[in-house]
């Protein structure tokens, strides 16, 4: 057994102790026969909630109505559920009504795909009714029971099948990948918060590019809820050995979730606005959205804008040739942060040639000053200074002194700042 299994092994022996049945299931089971880490515990036992309460002294009530318990073992939880089976679907998401049943086997039948549907017993023993670790070992994805019915049933399994696809490497089983296409229209009933999740999700795994290209490549892409801009829904599979394949593999190159849905915005040719617009659909927090568009922004500053890797000749290319002003301009507009997001994802994707890279990371090195908080005066210095009110003349005043630090036409020094800020003022 897993270490961390081991340690959730007392709620086991407790339970069973008690005269119940129970198992571990799901995620963590599938993970500990691939040999990856474990990502959280469940648990199934034919216990019914009350009784699993009162086993354990210290219990929350996650999702008592669906089942769940979290239990707390040693320094961690673990989430206890009754057997139970699921029906009316009405909506293509969640069960109307949850029946406990008293069997494993029936149990593991309501679960997406085989590979989730495996048991382990507190022994180490599987429990596996539908082939689940012969399908882990051909490495692919396949539904219980048929793929049809159970996307009909909960249209969110089919962007769980294209992430487990795309994080473990797996194929889909024809049948999945027939379904999905059948029911791809069902996705607009899933609520974009949750997709986002899954995207997320593929977005950091080892193989973005594959879970991206299945999809849209299954059309999945054109059917969410709130649409997403164009740019995105096209971004189809490229040929492999183009510039924009080699693009797509460097995706898996680049760290950090934020740089790498900076970088899917740049290679599918997003503007800085479709990529904002895209992300608010997609529910992520401003924070992050406004450090991704940031970078999509700056590449669009520097010549971006159209597919990267699309096949401009080199010296044409204005991403290639992109001249230390524009270069400039972008960092003060964008932020020395989208500038290393940039540089970084530059490097990954091999988006110019290393001597362009280095040239503009030596270029961002030496910048006196990229923003205006590294500025040796502040707005309270200038409006006492030169008795202005607060106001947004105070921010365009500090926006032109960091253009003068910049460049190198001003030192970054208090009292040079201020005299040139006295001199605009004046000749105003
Ligand atoms: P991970 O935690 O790595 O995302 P997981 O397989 O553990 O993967 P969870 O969402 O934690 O996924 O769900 C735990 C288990 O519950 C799954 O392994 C699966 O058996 C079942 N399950 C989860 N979501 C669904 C669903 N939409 N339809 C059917 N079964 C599901
Ligand atoms: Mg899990």
């Amino acid at each position: 057994l897993d270490p961390l299994m081991q340690e959730a092994l007392p709620v086991i022996r407790k339970l069973e102790s008690g005269g119940f049945e129970a198992v571990f299931v799901g995620g963590c089971v599938r993970d500990s026969l691939m040999g990856r880490p474990l990502a959280d515990i469940d648990i199934a036992t034919s216990a019914l909630p009350e009784q699993v309460a009162a086993l354990f002294p210290r219990t929350l009530p996650t999702g008592l109505r669906h089942g769940t318990v979290t239990v707390r073992s040693g320094g961690r939880t673990c989430e206890v559920t009754t057997y139970r089976v699921e029906s009316g679907y009405h909506d293509h998401r969640r069960p109307s009504e949850v029946e406990f049943v008293d069997d494993l086997t029936t149990d593991l039948m309501r679960r997406d795909f085989t590979i989730n549907a495996i048991a382990m017993r507190a022994d180490g023993t599987v429990v596996d009714p539908f082939g689940g670790i012969a399908d882990l070992k051909r490495r692919v994805i396949r539904c219980v029971g048929d793929p049809e019915e159970r996307f009909c049933e909960d249209a969110l399994r089919m962007l769980r099948a294209i992430r487990f696809a795309s994080v473990f490497g797996f194929r889909l089983a024809f049948s999945v990948w027939k379904a999905l296409v059948r029911c791809r229209e069902l996705l607009r009933h899933i609520a974009m918060e949750r997709i986002r999740a899954e995207l997320e999700k593929i977005m950091a795994g080892p193989d973005p590019g594959r879970g991206l290209a299945l999809l849209t490549a299954s059309g999945l892409a054109a059917y969410t809820k709130e649409p997403l801009p164009e740019a995105l829904r096209a971004a189809k599979r490229p040929d492999p050995g183009s510039p924009l394949a080699r693009c797509a593999g460097g995706l898996s190159q680049v760290a950090g979730l934020s740089e790498r849905l900076a970088a899917l915005f740049m290679m599918a040719g997003a503007s800085p606005e479709d990529a904002a617009s895209a992300l608010k659909t997609l529910r992520f927090p401003k924070a992050e959205t406004e450090r991704i568009v940031s970078v999509v922004r700056l590449h669009a500053m520097t010549g971006g804008g159209r597919p990267l890797g699309e096949p401009v000749p080199v010296p044409e290319n204005p991403v290639h040739s992109a001249s230390r002003t524009q270069w400039i301009d972008a960092v003060l507009a964008c932020g020395a942060e989208a500038a290393d997001g940039w540089l970084s994802i530059a490097g990954a994707c091999r988006l110019v040639p290393s001597d362009v890279q280095a040239q503009r990371r030596t270029w961002l090195k030496e910048l006196p000053a990229a923003s205006v908080r590294e500025l040796a005066v502040g707005g309270s210095d200038l409006i006492r200074r030169l008795g202005l009110t607060a106001g947004p003349a105070v921010g365009r005043l500090l926006d032109k002194l960091l253009r003068e630090v910049a460049y190198g036409r001003l030192p970054n020094e208090r009292e040079a700042l201020l005299e040139q800020a006295e001199t605009w003022n004046k000749n105003r």
